[in-house]
């Protein structure tokens, strides 16, 4: 604290990202990266990128990267398309120009935890939903008048998915509120909401390339709607920063799309390693949630989750655990290769034996 801050800087509750720590041989399955790195033409489009060029600012629109993912899509226009620097931004921009309204918005008890600090930063009123006693959300509890709706699918920290017949439903439900999909780890075992955006202008997909196409560190999402929802965000954006994503970000983000064979590959390596992870797991006596994710969310019943994840860092292989209520005795496991995978199990067979 100091004088010197704003009374906003004083009020803010900042988000805490998952550690990065720089450890050797660690086994790093807490933040959700992609174990495959990226396709190999994003690093050859980024060398091209790399020159004389680089004096120049980048496009501000990102026309290129729009096209390429409304190409992906199919159905989709450039002019239902934005992009920002990762999606955590695109979110911010969603929150500010599209979700503050009289009314408080809606998301669930369980959740990504930076929805709370952008409506802190940004003075949105909320109200959480709990999920059901399964950890599912049910439509249905978001029948009550709202500034908006966000919810992850599938859900983060939970790994479970809503089925999209559920999210027409709670479209058709609320025509009169903006209803956000976060769609962070759609790739790894759901139906993208994308095919229903030109039946609902009130919808607005968001999606990253940090998980399924292992751009992390390139910081690149987007969101896909109307282009009124889109226009929003554009605004928002062009007072805040026009050139959101360098010359780099742009050339790599496009070849990463464009490259369908390699996206395929390692999303189905990790949805194979995922099986299999869970398997042992349940042989070992944990109870975990349906993952359509590139994570599983596990129990045990008889081992105290923060003191496992302790024993587990000892062992040096770092997973999530989150001191919330209702999921405090979990642990959020990212999938990594089946090598690290099975060193997880290897350790986590000691610790449950101990
Ligand atoms: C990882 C994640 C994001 C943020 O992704 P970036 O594009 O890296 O900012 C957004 N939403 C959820 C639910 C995530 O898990």
């Amino acid at each position: 604290m100091s004088r010197f801050w704003s009374a906003t800087t004083r009020a803010l509750q900042p988000y805490v990202p998952g550690e990065q720590p720089k450890l050797p041989n660690l086994v790093k399955l807490n933040t959700n990266e992609n174990p495959y790195g990226p396709s190999p033409k994003v690093c050859e489009a980024i060398t091209r990128e790399i020159g004389d060029s680089l004096r120049l600012y980048p496009d501000p629109n990102g026309e290129r990267l729009k096209s390429a993912i409304a190409a992906c899509f199919g159905d989709i226009e450039p002019r239902n398309v934005f992009v920002g620097n990762g999606s955590d931004e695109v979110l911010a921009h969603v929150f500010l120009g599209l979700l503050k309204h009289e009314q408080p918005i809606l998301f669930p008890d369980i959740s990504y935890s930076f929805y709370p600090v952008y409506c802190g930063l940004y003075d949105i009123e909320f109200v959480t939903v709990p999920l059901d006693a399964a950890f599912a959300i049910q439509v249905d509890d978001y029948r009550r008048p709202n500034g908006g709706i966000i919810f992850p699918n599938p859900n983060a920290p939970t790994g479970r998915l809503l089925p999209l017949g559920e999210i027409a439903r709670l479209l058709d439900a609320n025509p009169d509120s903006v209803v956000v999909i976060d769609e962070a780890y759609i790739d790894f075992g759901g139906e993208s909401a994308v095919t229903l955006v030109q039946r609902y202008p009130n919808l607005l997909v968001v999606q990253t390339l940090s998980k399924s196409r292992s751009l992390a560190g390139l910081r690149v999402g987007f969101a896909v709607g109307h282009p009124d929802l889109i226009d929003a965000l554009e605004r928002i954006k062009n007072s805040f920063n026009s050139y959101p994503l360098d010359r780099l970000a742009l050339a790599g983000a496009a070849a990463a799309i464009e490259d369908r064979e390699w996206f395929e590959r390692t999303r189905q390596a990790v949805i194979r390693s995922r099986t299999t992870l869970v398997v042992e797991l349940q042989a070992m006596g944990f109870e975990v949630l349906p993952s359509a994710a590139n994570f599983v969310f596990a129990r045990h019943p008889q081992h105290d989750a923060e003191k496992s994840a302790l024993a587990l860092r000892q062992k040096g292989i770092i997973v999530r655990h989150f001191k919330a209520a209702r999921i405090d005795q979990f642990l959020r496991i990212t999938v990594g290769t089946d090598e690290q995978c099975e060193k997880l199990v290897a350790a986590l067979k000691e610790i449950t034996a101990a």
